[in-house]
Protein backbone atom coordinates (compact mmCIF):
# COMPACT_ATOMS: atom_id res chain seq x y z
CA UNK A 1 0.00 0.00 0.00
CA UNK A 2 1.58 3.52 -0.88
CA UNK A 3 0.00 5.84 2.14
CA UNK A 4 0.92 8.85 -0.23
CA UNK A 5 -2.03 7.37 -2.19
CA UNK A 6 -0.53 9.23 -5.15
CA UNK A 7 -2.49 9.93 -8.73
CA UNK A 8 -1.51 8.35 -12.14
CA UNK A 9 -3.32 8.64 -15.68
CA UNK A 10 -4.33 5.74 -16.74
CA UNK A 11 -6.45 4.72 -19.76
CA UNK A 12 -10.27 3.06 -18.79
CA UNK A 13 -12.25 1.74 -21.65
CA UNK A 14 -10.24 4.55 -23.88
CA UNK A 15 -10.34 7.78 -22.20
CA UNK A 16 -7.39 8.79 -20.27
CA UNK A 17 -8.51 9.33 -16.41
CA UNK A 18 -6.88 9.68 -13.20
CA UNK A 19 -6.81 6.62 -10.64
CA UNK A 20 -4.81 5.98 -7.57
CA UNK A 21 -1.79 4.40 -8.54
CA UNK A 22 -1.98 1.82 -5.54
CA UNK A 23 -4.88 1.50 -2.94
CA UNK A 24 -4.95 -0.89 0.17
CA UNK A 25 -6.27 -4.27 -0.35
CA UNK A 26 -8.14 -4.83 2.74
CA UNK A 27 -10.25 -3.21 5.26
CA UNK A 28 -7.42 -3.44 7.88
CA UNK A 29 -4.50 -2.12 5.23
CA UNK A 30 -7.33 1.31 4.43
CA UNK A 31 -6.58 1.86 8.81
CA UNK A 32 -2.99 1.04 8.64
CA UNK A 33 -2.21 3.46 5.74
CA UNK A 34 -4.54 6.12 7.19
CA UNK A 35 -2.40 6.02 9.95
CA UNK A 36 0.73 5.98 8.39
CA UNK A 37 -0.32 9.16 6.48
CA UNK A 38 -2.04 10.91 8.89
CA UNK A 39 0.51 11.52 11.01
CA UNK A 40 1.79 10.44 14.54
CA UNK A 41 -1.45 9.38 16.28
CA UNK A 42 -1.57 11.94 18.05
CA UNK A 43 -4.45 13.69 15.80
CA UNK A 44 -7.99 12.91 17.42
CA UNK A 45 -9.99 10.59 15.40
CA UNK A 46 -13.11 9.61 17.34
CA UNK A 47 -15.47 12.34 19.68
CA UNK A 48 -18.60 11.03 21.13
CA UNK A 49 -19.87 12.80 23.79
CA UNK A 50 -17.34 13.31 26.63
CA UNK A 51 -14.83 10.94 25.46
CA UNK A 52 -12.32 11.44 22.24
CA UNK A 53 -9.97 8.85 20.96
CA UNK A 54 -6.79 9.87 19.18
CA UNK A 55 -5.35 7.65 16.06
CA UNK A 56 -2.93 5.92 18.61
CA UNK A 57 -5.70 5.44 20.79
CA UNK A 58 -8.64 3.80 18.86
CA UNK A 59 -5.94 1.59 16.48
CA UNK A 60 -4.18 0.11 19.70
CA UNK A 61 -8.17 -0.48 20.99
CA UNK A 62 -8.55 -1.80 18.17
CA UNK A 63 -5.39 -4.77 18.06
CA UNK A 64 -6.10 -5.03 21.89
CA UNK A 65 -9.61 -6.41 20.72
CA UNK A 66 -8.69 -8.79 17.54
CA UNK A 67 -6.22 -9.92 20.23
CA UNK A 68 -8.54 -10.94 22.99
CA UNK A 69 -11.15 -12.47 20.57
CA UNK A 70 -8.29 -14.26 19.01
CA UNK A 71 -6.93 -15.42 22.44
CA UNK A 72 -10.11 -15.41 24.50
CA UNK A 73 -12.78 -16.80 22.21
CA UNK A 74 -10.85 -18.24 20.25
CA UNK A 75 -11.86 -16.78 16.99
CA UNK A 76 -10.43 -17.43 13.48
CA UNK A 77 -10.05 -15.96 10.21
CA UNK A 78 -13.39 -16.29 7.77
CA UNK A 79 -15.41 -16.64 11.52
CA UNK A 80 -18.42 -14.44 11.32
CA UNK A 81 -19.10 -12.38 14.17
CA UNK A 82 -22.03 -10.04 15.03
CA UNK A 83 -22.18 -6.37 15.90
CA UNK A 84 -25.44 -5.68 17.82
CA UNK A 85 -25.62 -2.23 18.87
CA UNK A 86 -26.83 1.45 18.83
CA UNK A 87 -23.92 3.94 17.97
CA UNK A 88 -20.95 3.28 20.09
CA UNK A 89 -16.81 4.18 19.72
CA UNK A 90 -17.06 0.26 20.42
CA UNK A 91 -18.57 -0.38 17.13
CA UNK A 92 -16.01 1.30 14.73
CA UNK A 93 -13.15 -0.43 16.90
CA UNK A 94 -15.15 -4.06 16.76
CA UNK A 95 -15.36 -3.59 12.88
CA UNK A 96 -12.11 -3.71 12.50
CA UNK A 97 -10.82 -5.47 14.78
CA UNK A 98 -12.85 -8.29 13.79
CA UNK A 99 -11.43 -7.78 10.33
CA UNK A 100 -7.84 -7.08 11.44
CA UNK A 101 -7.67 -10.89 12.14
CA UNK A 102 -9.68 -12.07 9.24
CA UNK A 103 -13.03 -12.65 10.41
CA UNK A 104 -16.48 -11.21 8.51
CA UNK A 105 -18.50 -8.39 10.34
CA UNK A 106 -22.18 -9.43 10.51
CA UNK A 107 -23.79 -6.26 11.01
CA UNK A 108 -27.21 -6.27 13.21
CA UNK A 109 -29.86 -3.64 12.75
CA UNK A 110 -30.52 -2.52 15.99
CA UNK A 111 -34.39 -1.82 16.06
CA UNK A 112 -34.46 -5.62 15.25
CA UNK A 113 -37.10 -8.18 17.72
CA UNK A 114 -35.65 -11.32 18.95
CA UNK A 115 -37.36 -13.17 16.01
CA UNK A 116 -35.70 -10.91 13.17
CA UNK A 117 -32.33 -11.53 15.32
CA UNK A 118 -32.87 -15.19 15.48
CA UNK A 119 -33.37 -15.11 11.61
CA UNK A 120 -29.58 -13.29 10.93
CA UNK A 121 -27.64 -14.89 13.09
CA UNK A 122 -29.02 -18.62 11.72
CA UNK A 123 -28.65 -17.65 8.00
CA UNK A 124 -25.16 -15.98 9.24
CA UNK A 125 -24.03 -18.69 11.50
CA UNK A 126 -22.56 -16.39 13.86
CA UNK A 127 -21.65 -17.82 17.25
CA UNK A 128 -20.45 -14.20 18.86
CA UNK A 129 -22.40 -11.25 19.13
CA UNK A 130 -20.99 -8.28 20.83
CA UNK A 131 -24.16 -6.62 22.15
CA UNK A 132 -24.94 -3.58 24.24
CA UNK A 133 -27.90 -3.40 27.19
CA UNK A 134 -30.87 -3.53 24.81
CA UNK A 135 -29.94 -5.63 22.43
CA UNK A 136 -28.53 -8.28 24.87
CA UNK A 137 -32.30 -8.15 26.23
CA UNK A 138 -33.18 -9.91 23.02
CA UNK A 139 -30.35 -11.75 22.84
CA UNK A 140 -30.68 -13.76 25.60
CA UNK A 141 -33.58 -16.09 24.79
CA UNK A 142 -31.58 -17.49 21.66
CA UNK A 143 -28.33 -18.07 23.48
CA UNK A 144 -29.06 -21.48 24.43
CA UNK A 145 -30.97 -22.67 21.24
CA UNK A 146 -28.32 -20.91 19.11
CA UNK A 147 -25.31 -21.77 20.96
CA UNK A 148 -24.33 -18.15 21.20
CA UNK A 149 -21.50 -16.42 23.00
CA UNK A 150 -22.58 -12.58 24.01
CA UNK A 151 -20.20 -10.22 25.05
CA UNK A 152 -21.70 -7.02 26.38
CA UNK A 153 -20.79 -3.63 25.19
CA UNK A 154 -21.56 -0.48 27.58
CA UNK A 155 -24.62 -1.05 29.22
CA UNK A 156 -24.26 -4.38 28.58
CA UNK A 157 -20.84 -5.19 29.88
CA UNK A 158 -20.84 -7.58 32.91
CA UNK A 159 -23.07 -10.12 31.71
CA UNK A 160 -20.94 -12.29 29.31
CA UNK A 161 -17.83 -14.14 28.09
CA UNK A 162 -15.00 -11.21 27.95
CA UNK A 163 -14.44 -8.44 30.33
CA UNK A 164 -14.75 -5.39 27.84
CA UNK A 165 -14.21 -2.80 29.21
CA UNK A 166 -10.70 -3.85 29.83
CA UNK A 167 -10.18 -3.75 25.92
CA UNK A 168 -10.98 0.01 25.48
CA UNK A 169 -7.95 2.08 25.90
CA UNK A 170 -4.52 1.71 24.45
CA UNK A 171 -1.10 0.44 24.87
CA UNK A 172 1.53 0.71 22.63
CA UNK A 173 2.34 -2.98 22.67
CA UNK A 174 -0.99 -3.29 20.72
CA UNK A 175 -0.37 -4.77 17.51
CA UNK A 176 -2.15 -5.71 14.20
CA UNK A 177 -2.76 -9.61 14.59
CA UNK A 178 -0.73 -11.41 11.61
CA UNK A 179 -2.73 -12.69 8.95
CA UNK A 180 -3.07 -12.48 5.54
CA UNK A 181 -6.25 -10.98 4.05
CA UNK A 182 -6.74 -11.59 0.24
CA UNK A 183 -8.62 -8.67 -1.46
CA UNK A 184 -11.59 -10.71 -2.33
CA UNK A 185 -11.86 -12.36 1.25
CA UNK A 186 -15.80 -11.70 2.82
CA UNK A 187 -15.59 -8.30 5.04
CA UNK A 188 -18.63 -7.83 5.75
CA UNK A 189 -22.64 -9.13 5.79
CA UNK A 190 -24.99 -6.68 5.86
CA UNK A 191 -28.68 -7.35 6.04
CA UNK A 192 -30.88 -5.54 3.50
CA UNK A 193 -34.30 -6.49 2.00
CA UNK A 194 -32.56 -6.47 -1.63
CA UNK A 195 -34.42 -6.69 -4.67
CA UNK A 196 -37.06 -8.93 -3.66
CA UNK A 197 -38.65 -10.64 -0.44
CA UNK A 198 -36.73 -10.76 2.48
CA UNK A 199 -33.48 -9.62 4.68
CA UNK A 200 -30.82 -10.91 2.61
CA UNK A 201 -27.66 -10.79 3.82
CA UNK A 202 -25.32 -8.91 1.38
CA UNK A 203 -21.51 -9.94 1.36
CA UNK A 204 -19.15 -7.24 0.49
CA UNK A 205 -15.67 -7.97 -0.21
CA UNK A 206 -12.28 -5.87 1.41
CA UNK A 207 -12.16 -4.98 -2.16
CA UNK A 208 -15.73 -3.89 -2.70
CA UNK A 209 -15.45 -1.92 0.38
CA UNK A 210 -12.48 -0.42 -0.33
CA UNK A 211 -13.11 0.39 -4.40
CA UNK A 212 -15.96 2.29 -2.90
CA UNK A 213 -13.98 4.52 -0.54
CA UNK A 214 -11.50 5.22 -3.41
CA UNK A 215 -13.54 6.09 -5.55
CA UNK A 216 -15.19 8.54 -3.46
CA UNK A 217 -12.00 9.65 -3.02
CA UNK A 218 -11.50 9.89 -6.46
CA UNK A 219 -14.17 12.52 -6.61
CA UNK A 220 -13.21 14.29 -4.03
CA UNK A 221 -16.07 14.44 -1.90
CA UNK A 222 -13.45 15.19 0.89
CA UNK A 223 -10.69 17.48 -0.29
CA UNK A 224 -7.94 17.78 -1.09
CA UNK A 225 -6.48 13.74 -1.70
CA UNK A 226 -6.84 14.03 -5.62
CA UNK A 227 -5.54 17.88 -6.11
CA UNK A 228 -3.84 19.03 -3.43
CA UNK A 229 -3.47 22.80 -3.22
CA UNK A 230 -1.12 25.20 -4.12
CA UNK A 231 1.77 25.30 -1.46
CA UNK A 232 1.19 28.47 -0.33
CA UNK A 233 -2.20 28.10 -0.33
CA UNK A 234 -4.13 28.39 3.14
CA UNK A 235 -4.55 24.70 4.58
CA UNK A 236 -7.98 23.36 4.27
CA UNK A 237 -9.52 22.64 7.60
CA UNK A 238 -9.13 19.58 8.63
CA UNK A 239 -12.72 16.99 7.40
CA UNK A 240 -14.96 16.08 10.44
CA UNK A 241 -17.47 14.51 10.01
CA UNK A 242 -21.09 13.96 12.04
CA UNK A 243 -21.74 10.54 12.09
CA UNK A 244 -25.83 10.55 12.40
CA UNK A 245 -26.88 7.40 10.72
CA UNK A 246 -27.19 4.07 12.38
CA UNK A 247 -23.51 2.16 11.90
CA UNK A 248 -25.16 -1.04 10.79
CA UNK A 249 -26.39 1.27 7.40
CA UNK A 250 -24.06 1.65 4.62
CA UNK A 251 -24.98 4.80 4.46
CA UNK A 252 -22.94 5.13 7.74
CA UNK A 253 -20.16 2.88 7.46
CA UNK A 254 -18.86 3.42 4.33
CA UNK A 255 -19.04 7.09 3.64
CA UNK A 256 -18.56 7.94 7.04
CA UNK A 257 -16.66 5.70 8.69
CA UNK A 258 -14.55 3.85 6.53
CA UNK A 259 -13.57 6.59 4.28
CA UNK A 260 -12.77 8.80 7.76
CA UNK A 261 -9.52 6.51 8.00
CA UNK A 262 -7.66 7.46 4.45
CA UNK A 263 -9.01 11.08 4.25
CA UNK A 264 -8.11 11.49 7.65
CA UNK A 265 -11.19 13.19 8.62
CA UNK A 266 -12.56 13.09 12.51
CA UNK A 267 -15.54 11.62 13.32
CA UNK A 268 -18.28 12.72 15.79
CA UNK A 269 -20.40 9.92 17.11
CA UNK A 270 -24.30 10.49 17.95
CA UNK A 271 -25.66 7.65 19.55
CA UNK A 272 -29.19 8.65 18.20
CA UNK A 273 -30.59 11.29 15.67
CA UNK A 274 -31.56 14.81 17.91
CA UNK A 275 -31.37 17.75 15.20
CA UNK A 276 -30.35 19.94 18.28
CA UNK A 277 -27.71 18.48 19.28
CA UNK A 278 -26.85 17.84 15.83
CA UNK A 279 -26.75 21.80 14.98
CA UNK A 280 -24.55 22.24 18.17
CA UNK A 281 -22.19 19.56 17.44
CA UNK A 282 -21.30 21.39 14.06
CA UNK A 283 -21.08 24.70 15.62
CA UNK A 284 -19.15 23.76 18.26
CA UNK A 285 -17.30 21.92 16.93
CA UNK A 286 -16.79 22.86 13.46
CA UNK A 287 -17.88 19.94 11.83
CA UNK A 288 -17.35 20.05 8.30
CA UNK A 289 -19.46 17.42 7.10
CA UNK A 290 -22.74 15.95 7.61
CA UNK A 291 -23.87 12.84 5.18
CA UNK A 292 -27.41 11.34 6.79
CA UNK A 293 -30.42 10.31 4.83
CA UNK A 294 -32.89 13.00 3.70
CA UNK A 295 -35.20 13.16 6.70
CA UNK A 296 -32.05 14.05 8.71
CA UNK A 297 -31.06 17.07 6.55
CA UNK A 298 -34.56 18.72 6.72
CA UNK A 299 -34.50 18.03 9.98
CA UNK A 300 -31.07 19.26 10.26
CA UNK A 301 -32.22 23.02 8.33
CA UNK A 302 -35.36 23.32 10.40
CA UNK A 303 -34.04 23.11 13.58
CA UNK A 304 -30.97 25.58 12.49
CA UNK A 305 -33.39 27.89 11.38
CA UNK A 306 -35.43 27.92 15.13
CA UNK A 307 -31.98 28.46 16.38
CA UNK A 308 -30.56 30.93 14.67
CA UNK A 309 -27.37 29.27 13.22
CA UNK A 310 -25.60 29.13 9.36
CA UNK A 311 -23.08 26.73 10.31
CA UNK A 312 -20.13 28.31 8.51
CA UNK A 313 -18.28 25.09 9.37
CA UNK A 314 -20.35 22.85 7.42
CA UNK A 315 -18.90 22.40 3.65
CA UNK A 316 -20.84 19.46 2.40
CA UNK A 317 -24.39 18.03 3.46
CA UNK A 318 -25.39 14.84 1.67
CA UNK A 319 -27.95 12.53 2.05
CA UNK A 320 -27.97 9.01 0.21
CA UNK A 321 -30.41 6.31 1.43
CA UNK A 322 -34.08 8.02 -0.30
CA UNK A 323 -34.67 10.55 -2.58
CA UNK A 324 -34.76 14.01 -1.19
CA UNK A 325 -37.85 16.22 -1.88
CA UNK A 326 -36.42 18.77 -4.75
CA UNK A 327 -37.62 21.96 -3.15
CA UNK A 328 -35.21 21.41 -0.51
CA UNK A 329 -31.90 21.46 -2.26
CA UNK A 330 -32.47 25.58 -2.81
CA UNK A 331 -33.39 26.17 0.80
CA UNK A 332 -30.54 24.09 2.10
CA UNK A 333 -28.62 26.25 -0.27
CA UNK A 334 -29.86 29.17 1.25
CA UNK A 335 -29.73 28.00 4.95
CA UNK A 336 -26.19 26.60 4.63
CA UNK A 337 -24.65 29.15 2.94
CA UNK A 338 -20.96 27.66 2.89
CA UNK A 339 -22.31 23.86 2.12
CA UNK A 340 -22.57 22.25 -0.94
CA UNK A 341 -25.16 20.72 -1.28
CA UNK A 342 -25.29 16.86 -2.41
CA UNK A 343 -27.17 13.86 -3.33
CA UNK A 344 -25.87 10.20 -3.51
CA UNK A 345 -27.64 7.38 -5.02
CA UNK A 346 -26.37 3.45 -3.78
CA UNK A 347 -27.07 0.29 -2.32
CA UNK A 348 -25.80 -2.11 0.35
CA UNK A 349 -25.42 -4.56 -2.31
CA UNK A 350 -22.95 -1.97 -3.93
CA UNK A 351 -21.11 -0.79 -0.84
CA UNK A 352 -22.92 2.82 -1.17
CA UNK A 353 -21.26 3.10 -3.89
CA UNK A 354 -23.80 4.76 -6.94
CA UNK A 355 -23.74 8.32 -8.39
CA UNK A 356 -24.11 11.45 -6.99
CA UNK A 357 -23.87 15.44 -7.49
CA UNK A 358 -23.07 18.30 -5.39
CA UNK A 359 -23.60 22.27 -5.92
CA UNK A 360 -24.46 23.28 -9.37
CA UNK A 361 -24.92 20.44 -10.95
CA UNK A 362 -27.41 19.24 -8.18
CA UNK A 363 -28.93 23.01 -8.14
CA UNK A 364 -29.22 22.57 -12.13
CA UNK A 365 -30.76 18.88 -11.58
CA UNK A 366 -32.51 18.48 -7.96
CA UNK A 367 -34.89 15.91 -9.59
CA UNK A 368 -32.12 13.79 -10.69
CA UNK A 369 -30.32 11.30 -8.27
CA UNK A 370 -26.49 11.45 -9.61
CA UNK A 371 -24.64 12.27 -12.39
CA UNK A 372 -23.16 10.15 -13.82
CA UNK A 373 -19.11 9.82 -14.82
CA UNK A 374 -17.79 7.56 -17.24
CA UNK A 375 -15.69 5.87 -17.62
CA UNK A 376 -14.90 4.83 -14.12
CA UNK A 377 -18.34 4.30 -13.72
CA UNK A 378 -20.33 1.75 -15.62
CA UNK A 379 -24.41 2.12 -15.62
CA UNK A 380 -26.79 1.43 -17.58
CA UNK A 381 -30.57 1.63 -18.01
CA UNK A 382 -32.18 -1.94 -19.02
CA UNK A 383 -35.27 -3.05 -20.38
CA UNK A 384 -36.84 -6.33 -19.67
CA UNK A 385 -35.11 -8.72 -21.93
CA UNK A 386 -32.04 -6.93 -20.10
CA UNK A 387 -31.07 -4.76 -23.10
CA UNK A 388 -30.01 -1.35 -22.54
CA UNK A 389 -32.33 1.15 -23.79
CA UNK A 390 -32.00 4.48 -25.35
CA UNK A 391 -31.09 7.38 -23.20
CA UNK A 392 -34.37 8.71 -22.13
CA UNK A 393 -36.34 5.70 -21.96
CA UNK A 394 -37.27 4.20 -18.67
CA UNK A 395 -35.91 0.67 -17.93
CA UNK A 396 -34.16 -0.67 -14.73
CA UNK A 397 -30.98 0.31 -13.67
CA UNK A 398 -27.81 -1.76 -13.35
CA UNK A 399 -24.41 -0.98 -12.73
CA UNK A 400 -20.92 -2.43 -12.88
CA UNK A 401 -17.52 -2.75 -10.83
CA UNK A 402 -15.31 -3.74 -8.45
CA UNK A 403 -17.90 -2.22 -5.92
CA UNK A 404 -20.87 -4.99 -6.11
CA UNK A 405 -21.04 -7.43 -3.33
CA UNK A 406 -19.79 -11.34 -3.98
CA UNK A 407 -23.33 -12.65 -3.05
CA UNK A 408 -26.70 -13.01 -1.13
CA UNK A 409 -25.86 -15.19 1.17
CA UNK A 410 -26.94 -18.95 1.55
CA UNK A 411 -29.62 -17.56 -1.90
CA UNK A 412 -27.42 -18.65 -4.87
CA UNK A 413 -31.11 -18.05 -6.98
CA UNK A 414 -31.20 -14.36 -5.90
CA UNK A 415 -27.75 -13.69 -6.43
CA UNK A 416 -28.06 -14.98 -10.10
CA UNK A 417 -31.27 -13.11 -11.02
CA UNK A 418 -29.78 -9.47 -9.21
CA UNK A 419 -25.87 -9.93 -10.84
CA UNK A 420 -26.40 -11.10 -14.01
CA UNK A 421 -22.49 -11.00 -16.70
CA UNK A 422 -21.34 -8.84 -13.50
CA UNK A 423 -24.48 -6.12 -13.68
CA UNK A 424 -26.21 -5.18 -10.64
CA UNK A 425 -29.85 -5.18 -11.77
CA UNK A 426 -30.64 -2.55 -8.96
CA UNK A 427 -34.78 -2.74 -8.81
CA UNK A 428 -34.93 0.76 -9.42
CA UNK A 429 -36.74 2.33 -12.64
CA UNK A 430 -35.14 5.35 -14.37
CA UNK A 431 -33.76 6.95 -16.69
CA UNK A 432 -30.31 8.45 -18.08
CA UNK A 433 -30.52 11.63 -20.32
CA UNK A 434 -28.25 12.84 -22.39
CA UNK A 435 -25.95 14.78 -19.90
CA UNK A 436 -25.37 11.98 -17.73
CA UNK A 437 -28.52 12.98 -15.36
CA UNK A 438 -29.76 9.71 -13.96
CA UNK A 439 -33.63 10.25 -12.34
CA UNK A 440 -35.11 7.61 -10.09
CA UNK A 441 -38.65 7.31 -11.25
CA UNK A 442 -40.12 3.84 -9.67
CA UNK A 443 -38.88 0.86 -8.33
CA UNK A 444 -39.41 -2.89 -9.08
CA UNK A 445 -38.70 -3.89 -6.34
CA UNK A 446 -41.14 -4.62 -3.12
CA UNK A 447 -39.86 -2.46 -0.43
CA UNK A 448 -40.86 0.55 1.20
CA UNK A 449 -38.40 3.16 2.07
CA UNK A 450 -39.15 4.89 5.33
CA UNK A 451 -36.62 7.36 6.01
CA UNK A 452 -34.17 5.95 4.48
CA UNK A 453 -34.48 2.44 6.56
CA UNK A 454 -35.87 -0.18 3.68
CA UNK A 455 -38.64 -2.34 4.41
CA UNK A 456 -39.72 -5.86 2.03
CA UNK A 457 -43.23 -5.09 1.95
CA UNK A 458 -43.26 -9.37 2.01
CA UNK A 459 -41.81 -8.78 5.80
CA UNK A 460 -44.83 -7.13 6.80
CA UNK A 461 -47.02 -9.20 5.18
CA UNK A 462 -45.70 -12.01 6.76
CA UNK A 463 -46.46 -10.32 10.00
CA UNK A 464 -49.71 -9.36 9.44
CA UNK A 465 -50.81 -13.42 7.91
CA UNK A 466 -50.63 -14.20 11.62
CA UNK A 467 -53.05 -12.71 12.83
CA UNK A 468 -55.91 -15.14 13.34
CA UNK A 469 -58.52 -12.78 11.27
CA UNK A 470 -56.28 -11.82 8.85
CA UNK A 471 -56.89 -13.73 5.49
CA UNK A 472 -54.88 -11.67 3.01
CA UNK A 473 -52.48 -8.79 3.54
CA UNK A 474 -50.67 -5.96 1.10
CA UNK A 475 -48.02 -4.09 2.65
CA UNK A 476 -47.33 -0.73 0.41
CA UNK A 477 -45.87 3.28 0.56
CA UNK A 478 -47.63 5.95 2.09
CA UNK A 479 -46.19 9.37 1.41
CA UNK A 480 -45.09 11.39 4.48
CA UNK A 481 -43.86 15.21 4.75
CA UNK A 482 -40.81 14.15 7.13
CA UNK A 483 -39.79 10.47 6.09
CA UNK A 484 -40.63 10.32 2.59
CA UNK A 485 -42.58 7.49 3.25
CA UNK A 486 -43.92 5.67 5.60
CA UNK A 487 -45.80 1.67 5.97
CA UNK A 488 -49.33 1.47 4.84
CA UNK A 489 -51.35 -2.00 5.01
CA UNK A 490 -54.81 -3.00 3.72
CA UNK A 491 -55.97 -6.63 4.99
CA UNK A 492 -58.92 -9.08 4.19
CA UNK A 493 -61.11 -9.95 7.22
CA UNK A 494 -62.26 -12.79 8.37
CA UNK A 495 -66.29 -11.77 8.48
CA UNK A 496 -67.42 -10.77 11.36
CA UNK A 497 -64.32 -9.62 12.88
CA UNK A 498 -62.90 -5.89 12.84
CA UNK A 499 -58.94 -4.94 13.73
CA UNK A 500 -58.41 -1.35 14.46
CA UNK A 501 -54.89 0.35 13.85
CA UNK A 502 -54.02 0.06 17.49
CA UNK A 503 -54.68 -3.48 17.54
CA UNK A 504 -52.61 -4.59 14.82
CA UNK A 505 -49.52 -2.25 16.33
CA UNK A 506 -49.69 -4.62 19.52
CA UNK A 507 -49.91 -7.91 17.50
CA UNK A 508 -47.51 -6.74 15.99
CA UNK A 509 -44.84 -5.87 18.24
CA UNK A 510 -42.71 -8.75 19.61
CA UNK A 511 -42.61 -9.81 15.61
CA UNK A 512 -41.52 -6.75 13.96
CA UNK A 513 -39.13 -3.96 14.37
CA UNK A 514 -41.58 -1.14 15.55
CA UNK A 515 -39.67 1.23 12.08
CA UNK A 516 -41.86 -1.72 10.15
CA UNK A 517 -45.07 -1.71 11.99
CA UNK A 518 -47.85 0.05 9.38
CA UNK A 519 -48.79 3.04 10.38
CA UNK A 520 -51.82 3.52 8.13
CA UNK A 521 -53.87 0.44 7.96
CA UNK A 522 -57.33 0.04 5.74
CA UNK A 523 -59.37 -2.82 6.55
CA UNK A 524 -62.13 -4.65 4.72
CA UNK A 525 -63.80 -7.84 4.17
CA UNK A 526 -63.94 -8.12 0.42
CA UNK A 527 -60.61 -9.76 -1.14
CA UNK A 528 -58.01 -7.66 -2.10
CA UNK A 529 -57.20 -7.25 -5.54
CA UNK A 530 -55.54 -9.86 -7.42
CA UNK A 531 -53.12 -9.23 -10.72
CA UNK A 532 -52.97 -11.86 -13.38
CA UNK A 533 -50.82 -14.92 -12.09
CA UNK A 534 -53.64 -14.24 -8.66
CA UNK A 535 -50.97 -12.86 -6.28
CA UNK A 536 -51.95 -9.48 -5.23
CA UNK A 537 -51.60 -6.57 -7.09
CA UNK A 538 -49.82 -4.10 -4.39
CA UNK A 539 -49.47 -1.22 -7.16
CA UNK A 540 -53.53 -1.54 -7.20
CA UNK A 541 -54.45 -1.93 -4.02
CA UNK A 542 -51.83 0.90 -2.67
CA UNK A 543 -53.53 3.24 -5.17
CA UNK A 544 -57.35 2.02 -4.36
CA UNK A 545 -56.52 2.67 -0.75
CA UNK A 546 -54.76 6.28 -1.35
CA UNK A 547 -57.53 7.26 -3.21
CA UNK A 548 -60.03 6.29 -0.16
CA UNK A 549 -58.35 8.68 1.66
CA UNK A 550 -57.77 11.34 -0.37
CA UNK A 551 -61.61 11.12 -1.09
CA UNK A 552 -62.35 11.51 2.96
P1 LIG B 1 -30.04 0.29 0.92
O1 LIG B 1 -29.46 -0.96 0.38
O2 LIG B 1 -30.78 0.11 2.20
O3 LIG B 1 -29.03 1.39 0.99
O4 LIG B 1 -31.17 0.78 -0.13
C1 LIG B 1 -30.86 1.00 -1.46
C2 LIG B 1 -32.07 1.52 -2.17
O5 LIG B 1 -32.50 2.77 -1.61
C3 LIG B 1 -31.84 1.85 -3.63
O6 LIG B 1 -31.87 0.73 -4.46
C4 LIG B 1 -32.97 2.83 -3.90
O7 LIG B 1 -34.19 2.17 -4.09
C5 LIG B 1 -33.03 3.62 -2.62
N1 LIG B 1 -32.19 4.83 -2.72
C6 LIG B 1 -30.97 5.01 -2.23
N2 LIG B 1 -30.52 6.26 -2.52
C7 LIG B 1 -31.50 6.88 -3.22
C8 LIG B 1 -31.65 8.19 -3.83
N3 LIG B 1 -30.70 9.11 -3.74
N4 LIG B 1 -32.80 8.45 -4.48
C9 LIG B 1 -33.77 7.52 -4.57
N5 LIG B 1 -33.70 6.29 -4.03
C10 LIG B 1 -32.57 5.97 -3.36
Amino acid sequence: TDPTFAVEEVEVRGVAVKAFKNIPASVPALLAAGWERHGDGALEYLAYEDETYTYAEFTASVYRMARAMQDELGLRQCDRVAIAMRNYPELLMLVLAISSFGGVVVFVNAWWTTEELDYALRDSEAKVVFADGPRMKRLMPLRETLGLTLVGVRDGEGQTALDFSTLRGAAKSDQAPEVSIDTDDDFAVMYSSGTTGHPKGVVQTHRGAVNAVFSWLMQSVVAPLVDPPEPDAPEPPRPSALAVTPLFHVTATHPVFLLSLPAGAKITLMHKWDAEEAVRLIRDNSITRLLGVPTQSADLMEAAKRMGETLPSLDYIGAGGAKRPAAQVAQLAKTFPNAGVATGWGMTETNALGIGMIGDDYKARPDAAGKLHPPLQELSILDDEGNPVPNGTIGEIAVKGPQIMRCYLNKPEATAETVVDGWMRTGDLGTLDDEGYVTILDRKKNIIIRGGENIACLDVEGALHRHPDVLEAAAFSVPDERLGETVGAAVQLREGTTLTLADMAAFLDGHLAKFKIPAHLWVQHDVLIRGATDKIDRRAIRAACLAKQEAK
